[in-house]
């Protein structure tokens, strides 16, 4: 396996990266691509490998040989995953989507590039999602849901039908998203904080974070 053979990444080698590099490896089996072609891209880890990935840095990365880079980014933090996606489409390395096998996605989903969907996270119909999405084990997206830019969710969020959620949002986990409306939906702000459990019965305001059932704003 040489040159004339696209290399793949996961990028980041802690806690996400470690639970999405076994996703990654299964898409390329399936599509016959061995896993030598797959490595950790890690700034700053001190291993040189982990669960029999090699770990390389950025350049290191972007100077190995191959026809084509592909990275998906597996940090939970939005604002890191869009840096290092502005640092990745800079060099030239193709944002690359990972799904688990066990997801559903129904009709009409628009999920955007370099997006993670864990074992189990369902998407029904009509959905939009921006770029970087992360949908950590079990979430869904249920019906007539636009999601922005870069936004996270981890395990177990239940975001119902008719909500918009804006840029860089955070979803705790097991956060449960009232249904909105068709014409008037639930709106979670830019950069929005939901914290774990949180029951969000109203529309969240950019840059707050919400706890609590029902959810309201924290004082700091
Ligand atoms: N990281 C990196 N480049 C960056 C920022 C982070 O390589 O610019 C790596 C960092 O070294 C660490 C991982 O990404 O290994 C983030 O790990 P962390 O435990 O903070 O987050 P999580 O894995 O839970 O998203």
């Amino acid at each position: 396996m040489t040159a004339s053979n696209p290399l793949f990444a996961v990028y980041g080698a802690s806690g996400c990266g470690r639970g999405v590099m076994p996703l990654a490896r299964a898409m390329l089996e399936r599509a016959g691509v061995p896993a030598e072609r797959l490595v950790f891209v890690d700034d700053s880890s001190a291993q040189a490998e982990v669960n029999g990935h090699r770990i390389i840095g950025f350049d290191a990365f972007v100077a190995e040989s191959a026809v084509e880079h592909y990275a998906v980014i597996a940090i939970a933090d939005g604002a890191t995953r869009e840096r290092l996606a502005l640092r990745l489409a800079e060099a030239g390395v193709k944002p690359w989507t990972v799904r688990a096998r066990e997801t559903v996605e129904m009709d009409q989903v628009v999920l955007g590039e370099g997006a993670v969907l864990s074992p189990f996270v369902t998407l029904t119909s009509n959905i939009t999602i921006g770029k970087h999405f992360h949908a950590n084990l079990y979430s869904y997206v249920e019906h007539d849901c636009v999601i922005g830019d870069f936004v996270t969710f981890a395990p177990a969020v239940r975001c119902n039908g008719n909500v918009v959620i804006e840029d860089h949002a955070y979803i705790g986990t097991g956060a449960i998203l009232r249904q909105g409306k068709p014409g008037a939906p639930l709106v979670i702000g830019r950069g929005a904080v939901v914290g774990m459990g949180a029951v969000v019965t109203k529309s969240v305001p950019p840059g707050v974070t919400v706890v609590g059932n029902p959810a309201r704003v924290l004082d700091r």
